[in-house]
């Protein structure tokens, strides 16, 4: 019987490679041409209709009947000249991938004919049936209607002949069933409590929206190896695999050349994606064998993060063209980088001002560290927030694995700015509020130098850097909606602006001068919020001592994490800024928690299968060679010579049959203890049962099985090898 790994390493070796070449070779040529952009509008729509959408897309306000038809209209016209035959809302559902339901424009009229239909009130609002989209009880399967309404601020856009709307999606009873209600809930609580910090420095600014700017990483393998392997087939990573001998120690992969088949993948997945309007502009080798980055420029966050989603879709999708499977998973292989979703995030005003950017008077200097001051602030208020909303199963494997920011969260923000904040710190002026207004504070606001841009000010372990103009997020998960962790960041900075603004106006009403008031408020956040600040390797045992001492959590599980999400406090925050409801985040809390058992119970069943139906089975017939070569030396030789030379082979044939019989008790007691938790009704105590109980089976089965990889005969091997994944391409 033949292997089916060498079958899949036949396939893999010899594939041609597909190049590409797009419609012309200047990106300005096709960018956005499959986007409903402005300037589409104007020529399908009146430019009063324009203007009025684009004036609600900006204030807000909701867009009526009359004008949803107009739009519809020109939607509709746009779509059939560009070959679309179908419409869908695009929506973001708590699976964290996307959804869709295409609908044909056909109407059937009177006369037997049919004519292409789309009406105003199809484009703002479905009913999809939601029946079987999470909601953590929120929806019950009878009443399996939820809505997805239209949201304009994100540009309509064609894919596969349809028509793509972007929608949110709430439930009958009106709770929010995806991810873009409440980021656009925490984008209008940002934009009102950032604006109003921001008229104390310039009056005329009357809006602030946030920037995301994320870089994907992602692995590539050979599809025909990627189906070789069930594990990776059914958990998108390896769960057995020895260390290759080379991986990622001589670093010769990192910004090294792209290879042929790659860099053609590349071409033809960044003209898909300028098409649709994703800015894509960096792309280059990651750390790990077969292992790539790609970042797009910028832009408005509700718009970035649905740009992400429909990148990680094109990225699947066009792989399959070049016969490769891309891995978003955040950890596809032991011993190696695993993969991030780094989000850069800032803020920046209707006048087109970086709020995170350093200005060159005194008085931007104050405006800049006002905003920064009050985001560590508000990071060090809520560090397990932000971690609860980076937590997930495959990110656990991630997350503190000594090449990714720790499961402690910190602030990194350079040695420049540290001295800045160090010496107002301890610049004259007390806690006492009437001391304090007596002195001429805003005098001592330190020049902040201009060199502060030195982009070599870095550190790449912290989980949340600054970066000169930008925090960086890099605890984010390769596979995860960056909406997730952009809602919780959004909304704390929010909240500590509301607070800022309540303690600055008390000192001004107290008769402070404005400045004065700000610097002592500044002054005392940077006091409070010292020690989440860490400058130096996030990656070393000693910052989680460190760490420790200063009173951060570390928490290095999913199950804990997200319990912070159900916190009465934490329920207030997103109650008292209207984001999520209660009902809300304890469905959220639910989904997450049954997700992250579903992960686990499924990893733990493949891992099962394969031990005993693949990797045991392997073992025996590699043992039962060696014994027949022992019996047979047994007959040849006399027996002292005999006794001599089989020592090895006896060992041999005893440590495999040590490793089988310790795989197979361990199989047999995952699947009892499996047995005990699927019993179990709460769920909370389910997600703590697979963590804490069954997970750790997967290491002790794992090294044994990777001995194996090592003892048995490489043509038997069924599995394609980590040396074969990596390296072929
Ligand atoms: P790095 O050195 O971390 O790779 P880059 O300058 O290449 O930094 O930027 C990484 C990402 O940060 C890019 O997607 C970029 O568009 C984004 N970025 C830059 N400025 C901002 C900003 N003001 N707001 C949000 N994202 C930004
Ligand atoms: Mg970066």
């Amino acid at each position: 019987m033949s292997n089916i790994r060498f079958k899949a390493l036949e396939i893999a070796i010899s594939r041609n490679k597909r190049s590409f070449i797009a419609s012309s070779h200047k990106v300005s040529d096709y960018f956005g041409e499959l986007t409903f952009n402005q300037s589409v509008m104007r020529e399908y729509m009146p430019k009063e209709a324009v203007d009025r959408l684009m004036s609600s897309v900006n204030s807000g306000e909701k867009i009526d009947r009359e004008l949803a038809d107009q739009v519809a209209a020109a939607l509709k016209g746009w779509a059939i000249a560009k070959g679309a035959s179908h419409y869908t809302h695009w929506f973001h559902p708590l699976t964290g991938s996307t959804a869709e339901k295409h609908d044909s424009f056909i109407f059937p009229t009177a006369d037997g004919k049919a004519i292409e239909n789309f009406r105003g009130d199809e484009l703002i609002q479905q009913e999809p049936d939601a029946s079987s989209f999470p909601s953590g009880g929120i929806r019950n399967t009878f009443e399996a209607r939820g809505y997805t309404a239209w949201d304009p601020t994100s540009t309509a856009f064609i894919m596969d002949d349809t028509l793509c709307i972007p929608t949110i999606f709430v439930s009958y009873t009106g709770e929010a069933l995806d991810y873009k209600t409440p980021m656009l809930k925490t984008l209008h609580a940002l934009d009102k409590e950032a604006t109003a910090v921001c008229k104390y420095f310039d009056p005329s600014v009357t809006k602030v929206i946030a920037t995301l700017g994320w870089e994907q990483e992602y692995f590539l393998v050979d599809t025909a190896l990627f189906h070789a392997r069930p594990d990776m087939a059914l958990t998108g990573r390896t769960l057995f695999g020895h260390a290759s001998a080379k991986d990622q120690q001589l670093s010769d992969h990192y910004f090294g050349t792209i290879p042929e088949r790659v860099m053609d993948f590349m071409k033809e997945f960044e003209y898909e994606a300028h098409r649709l309007g994703i800015p894509v502009k960096t792309r280059h080798n990651e750390v790990a064998p077969n292992q790539f980055e790609c970042a797009p420029v910028f832009e408005e966050a509700n718009v970035a993060v649905d740009h992400n989603q429909l990148l990680m879709h094109i990225l699947e999708k066009v792989a399959k063209r070049h016969n490769m499977t891309v891995l978003l998973h955040e950890k596809p292989y032991l011993g190696i980088n695993g993969s991030g979703k780094h989000n850069n995030w800032s803020l920046s005003t209707n006048k087109g001002e970086n709020l995170l950017s350093p200005g060159k008077t005194p008085e931007s200097h104050l405006q800049f560290l006002t905003f920064l001051v009050n985001i560590i602030k508000a990071v060090d208020q809520h560090a397990d927030l932000l971690r609860s909303n980076v937590a997930s199963a495959s990110n656990d494997l991630r997350l503190g694995a000594n090449e990714a920011p720790p499961a402690i969260m910190s602030v990194f923000i350079g040695s420049q700015l540290s001295h800045v904040l160090d010496e107002i710190e301890k610049s004259g002026g007390s806690q006492n509020k009437s001391k304090a207004l007596n002195e001429p504070t805003a005098l001592n606001i330190p020049k902040i130098p201009e060199i502060l841009l030195d982009n070599t000010d870095r550190n790449r372990t912290s989980p949340f850097a600054f970066t000169g103009d930008k925090f960086e997020f890099r605890a984010v998960g390769s596979s995860m909606s960056c909406a997730k962790p952009m809602i919780a960041l959004n909304l704390i900075v929010a909240d500590q602006l509301k607070k800022f603004r309540y303690e600055v106006d008390l000192l001004i009403s107290a008769g402070a001068p404005k400045e004065d008031a700000i610097y002592q408020v500044i002054k005392r956040y940077i006091t409070e919020s010292n020690r989440i600040r860490f400058e130096g390797n996030s990656y070393s045992d000693d910052w989680a001592m460190e760490a420790e001492q200063r009173g951060l959590s570390n928490i290095p599980s999913t199950p804990e994490a997200i319990r912070v999400m159900v916190k009465p406090e934490i329920i207030r925050l997103y109650e008292e800024h209207n984001i999520l409801t209660e009902r809300e985040l304890l469905a959220r809390y639910d989904i997450n928690l049954e997700n992250y058992i579903k992960k686990v119970q499924i990893e733990s069943r493949v891992m099962g299968d394969l031990s005993i139906n693949h990797i045991i089975p392997t073992a025996i017939r590699y043992q039962n060679t060696l014994i027949d070569n022992v019996t047979g030396l047994k007959e040849v030789l006399d027996n002292k010579t005999f006794v001599k030379l089989s020592n090895n082979q006896m060992q041999n044939i005893k440590e495999i049959s040590e490793h089988i019989s310790i795989i197979r008790t361990l199989v047999y007691e995952m699947v009892e203890c499996r047995k005990v938790a699927n019993k179990m009704e709460n769920v909370e105590e389910k997600a703590n049962e697979y963590n804490q109980k069954i997970l750790p089976y997967f290491e002790k089965i794992r090294y044994h099985v990777d001995k194996l990889e090592l003892l048995v005969d490489d043509e038997l091997w069924p599995l394609p090898k980590y040396r074969e994944l990596l390296f072929i391409r």
